[in-house]
């Protein structure tokens, strides 16, 4: 049988690669950016993104003694926010599949003195966790960098208990008044503050084109839909530049 190479291609930003390509390729932008991310993260964001995760925390309504699934979680920002709102009770997993991110994440959640974590390094598309466990499983920033973005839904809609929630937070398309400025800036000056701050230019400008290659809010919604997600739904935050997308396992 004749083999299509073009059909098996993936993005990694705006170059077309095989997904093994683009897995090691997500990687090695993680090993790179782990030390700085989060001042990275806070420089580029001008503060914003602590502002955003609030918002998913609050729409994710946690509850002491539930199972929590941070995944993609890297330097932990949503797992310490998880921690606070199950008061100690519970389960709380934090899971990626880059070694370099958990471990900056683990020391920045001990030395705030959040211990009640289980870390995982796993792959989101195929997830080591039983059937229906998770009362919340929470995506942020992380389904852009996946390589399979189907099987990754799959794989949290098999973890989530029935009636569970999804939560993604991810960027995505900004209002059109929005979007010149948005542009300028990202394309512009993103990648120059990775080469100022994390003395790496390259994989800021993976982020930026990695955000224009994401599937816009509606689409991301038709996504969770078709993975069997319903009662889908979402909020645009700051004009748009990221959404907070939801849905419940049936
Ligand atoms: N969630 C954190 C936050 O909001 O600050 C970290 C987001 S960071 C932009 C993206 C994370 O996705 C990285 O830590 C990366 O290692 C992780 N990641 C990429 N591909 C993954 C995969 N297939 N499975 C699990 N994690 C993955």
């Amino acid at each position: 049988m004749e083999h299509d190479n073009h059909e098996k291609l993936t993005h990694f930003g705006y170059q077309k690669v095989s997904p093994q390509e683009k897995t090691s390729r997500v990687r090695s932008v993680f090993d790179s950016v782990a030390s700085r991310y989060d001042l990275m993260n806070d420089v580029m964001s001008m503060g914003l993104h602590r502002l955003w995760k609030r918002c998913a925390v609050n729409r994710a309504q946690i509850r002491p003694g539930q199972a929590v699934l941070d995944l993609a979680g890297g330097t932990g920002d949503m797992t310490r926010l998880f921690s606070e709102a199950l008061k100690g009770s519970g389960h709380l997993v934090l899971a990626d599949i880059n070694y370099s991110m958990v471990h900056q994440g683990r020391d920045r959640l001990l030395n705030n003195s959040v211990t009640k974590v289980d870390y995982v390094i796993a792959n989101a598309e195929v997830l080591p966790f039983p059937d229906n466990y998770f009362h919340c499983v929470f995506i942020g920033f992380g389904l852009r960098n996946v390589t399979n973005k189907e099987a990754t839904l799959k794989s949290i809609n098999r973890v989530l208990r029935p009636g569970g929630r999804l939560i993604v937070l991810e960027f995505s398309q900004p209002n059109t008044w929005l979007k010149p400025l948005y542009d300028v800036y990202s394309f512009k000056l993103v990648p120059q503050l990775g080469e100022w701050i994390a003395n790496d230019r390259d994989s800021y400008q993976y982020l930026v084109e990695s955000i224009r290659m994401h599937p816009d809010q509606s689409a991301l919604a038709n996504m969770l839909n078709e993975a069997g997600f319903y009662k889908v739904q979402y909020e645009n935050l700051t004009g748009g530049i990221v959404a907070l997308h939801s849905g419940y396992k049936v």
